[in-house]
């Protein structure tokens, strides 16, 4: 024992006993020491693993959001990419063209699919290519006998009154009050004469007319000289079919060349004419080919340009306006109402403008979107001009190109999506909680084992200790009493009777006590058998009452024995069934004497067995105690038990004597009015018992 200990329970023992202080601090002490140990081991472990694991669901969600994040990202990427390339692709082709000295402004679709036209300016802003803007051809109205007189012409050429109408033609012509118109009506002459079947005077006419009108647009736009040129071209081929094919395709040849104006389909109607006659010709087919192509796309262009003329008078306004960007350096203008989105770059100080089809762009660029987060099962890709949605996890607007349009990518369902994570989170903390909850509980269990265990340990040592003390007593009156005889010291016959008695006495309770300490120890070792014989209850009774009775007489006690005749017989074992009751009664001896009276009554009950009551009117045993008096070394703690010797092991070998012959053991007992224990046997033995 430390310094320490002893000082400490000096200070706790003012009052009480150092002694007792002492065993207190031992019991303190070995309780600090399994929570210490169990604290460091179990608890802490435990509690610092729970931390973790909280904290890492913490860290998990973290990853989840990160990872779907990545996912997004990975989507708008793709949907980026995609426009990259697109427009990638478009301004390398541009610029190695513009680089090689080719025009951009042809076979569009090889630069992008996407592109319906393009243009150049020159430095001052003025369209160059590929078509003229729209100029006010200065025409004025056609004055009412213009009209009238042209109208009638028409008319009379309805009625086949072709010379005629050549005249009205002619009149009309007189009374133009423009060029154009009079080129017009002369036209209209020329046409009448060759309806007439004069192809010779119609090709002079024709001739006049494009010397004269070459250069004026009718009022539907086209150009009059084409017009001309045309019918020249036809009249040529009735007469000579290859000078006029020649013509024809030299017409063609010059108007695909030529540039034209927005807003005047003209050379294009002219073109398409002169094309479908060389057709039926049978013309060279290369050169048909290619000279379709070229009209097909120039019409498109031109329709678009028409189309796109509003954003083209934006662009020209902004370009004088805006700062020239580096050349080569492309840059976009979306214009939504226009369906237009415009690229533009300067080379050689030349700004060429590009207009793709805005529509067909976005649709496609949605496809791409839709197609990109098909390949993952948790996002969606929109296309927005607006704010995107709440739950949106990525957004990125398509610069350069779409300044007005944002990829968005959220969850598919951004409400599942939460309540998943939710029921992770609570399955995760329900995990973790168990998993505390159960280390708390072990610790509460195995301190409640190690409190049996010592309290076991205690019970052992007990028992060692009342042993020695039990047997100390039987021995010493023997030695002395013996040792008085040896030496001749009693002299009166009664007192030496009394001395021989009591030696007897002493050591048949001497070989009880030794009895009981080997029978217990073969029970523990479950060495103990038993031999069952048919035997008479009541003998057995009455000679275990018998070899009792003077102890309980010399307590005091008033024996009270019901034991019938007609017991049947029962299969036991002798020896222990005696040992039975000579414990019980041993113990009304002890636990009884204070009532005075002990009182041993036995019945047959039913057909199968006999009852046998041990009473007492002693000093009774409480209920919480009553289940446990049966264990093995218990003994009350109250002082009034503990006045007695005992070792506990009595009604621990009652109970097991009984349960092997097949009966039962039962306390009924009310404290300070005394006990009796019910044991009942069967007739016959147990099967395993026999
Ligand atoms: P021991 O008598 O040696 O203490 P037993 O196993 O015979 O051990 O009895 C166990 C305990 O049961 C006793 O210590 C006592 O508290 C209680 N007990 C047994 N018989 C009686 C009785 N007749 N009256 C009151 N208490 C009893």
């Amino acid at each position: 024992m430390s310094w320490f200990q002893r000082e400490v329970a000096r200070v706790l023992g003012r009052g009480r006993g150092e002694v007792r202080a002492l065993q207190d601090l031992i019991a303190i002490e070995g309780v600090l020491r399994f929570t210490a140990v169990y604290g460091i081991t179990v608890l802490i472990p435990a509690l610092v693993l729970s931390y973790f694991a909280l904290s890492s669901i913490r860290a998990e969600e973290l990853y989840v959001d990160a990872d779907i994040e990545r996912r997004a990202e990975v989507v708008v990427e793709q949907v980026h990419h995609e426009a990259e390339g697109s427009f990638g692709r478009f301004e390398g082709s541009t610029r190695d063209r513009l680089a090689q000295n080719q025009s951009p402004l042809t076979a569009l679709a090889d630069l992008s699919p996407y592109l319906r036209a393009a243009f150049r300016f020159d430095a001052n802003g003025n369209l160059v290519a590929p078509f003229a803007l729209p100029q006010s051809d200065g025409n004025p109205e056609p004055n009412a006998f213009y009209r009238r007189t042209f109208l009638e012409a028409r008319g009379l050429e309805q009625e086949n009154e072709f010379r005629k109408a050549a005249e009205r033609f002619r009149a009309a012509a007189r009374a133009a009050n423009s060029p154009a118109l009079a080129g017009e009506a002369e036209l209209a002459r020329a046409g009448a004469i060759r309806r007439a079947g004069f192809a010779a005077e119609a090709e002079v006419a024709y001739t006049t007319v494009y010397a004269d009108y070459a250069n004026l647009r009718d009022q539907y736009g086209f150009q009059i000289g084409d017009r001309a040129a045309l019918e020249l071209a036809l009249v040529a081929a009735e007469r000579d079919p290859e000078l006029g094919y020649g013509a024809l395709t030299d017409l063609v040849d010059k108007l695909l060349a030529a540039k034209w104006t927005i807003g005047r389909p003209g050379e294009a109607a002219v073109a398409r004419l002169a094309l479908a006659k060389l057709e039926r010709t049978g013309a060279d087919p290369d050169w048909l080919g290619r000279s379709r192509t070229r009209l097909d796309e120039r019409k498109n262009q031109l329709y678009w340009a028409e189309r796109l003329s509003s954003g083209l008078a934006l662009l020209i306004e902004d370009r004088s306006t805006g700062q020239r960007s580096d050349p080569g350096e492309f840059r976009y203008t979306e214009q939504r109402e226009a369906g237009a989105l415009w690229a533009t770059v300067w080379w050689n100080d030349d700004l060429y403008a590009f207009a793709f089809d805005h529509v067909a762009l976005v649709r496609d660029l949605a496809e791409a979107a839709r197609h990109a987060d098909s390949l993952d099962a948790d996002v969606r890709a929109m296309l927005l001009t607006t704010t995107p949605p709440q739950h949106t996890i990525v957004a990125r607007t398509l610069q350069p190109w779409f300044p007005t349009l944002t990829v968005a990518v959220g969850p598919i369902d951004p409400e599942g999506l939460v309540a998943t994570k939710q029921r992770k989170r609570v399955a995760r903390i329900v995990i973790v909680l168990i998993a505390v909850g159960m280390s708390i509980v072990g610790v509460v269990l195995a301190a409640r084992l190690l409190n049996r265990e010592l309290e076991s340990a205690k019970m052992k040592a007990d028992f060692a200790a009342n042993v020695s003390h039990e047997l100390r007593s039987p021995i010493t009156q023997i030695r002395l009493k013996g040792e008085a005889l040896q030496l001749g010291l009693i002299y009166d016959d009664t007192d030496r009777q009394a001395h021989y008695d009591a030696i007897v006495h002493e050591s048949e309770r001497l070989s009880r006590l030794v009895d009981n300490v080997l029978d217990f120890s073969s029970i523990e070792r479950g060495a103990k058998r038993y031999t069952f014989r048919p035997e008479d209850l009541g003998e057995i009774v009455q000679n275990s009452v018998e070899s009792a009775r003077n102890t309980l007489e010399s307590r005091g006690l008033d024996i009270e024995l019901d034991v019938p005749d007609d017991l049947p017989v029962i299969w036991v074992d002798r020896e222990a069934v005696s040992q039975v009751i000579t414990n019980l009664l041993s113990n009304a001896a002890k636990y009884g004497a204070e009532g005075g009276w002990v009182g041993i009554r036995a019945r047959r009950s039913g057909d199968h067995h006999v009852k046998l009551a041990i009473s007492d009117k002693g000093i009774g045993i409480p209920a919480e105690e009553q289940a446990r008096i049966f264990d093995r070394f218990y003994r009350s703690a109250d002082p009034k038990v503990r006045r007695f010797r005992g070792t506990g092991i009595g009604l621990t070998i009652v109970r097991y004597i009984v349960e092997e012959h097949g009966g039962e053991i039962r306390v009924d007992s009310t404290p300070g009015n005394g006990t009796t224990f019910f044991i009942t046997f069967p007739l016959e033995p147990r099967e395993s018992g026999a």
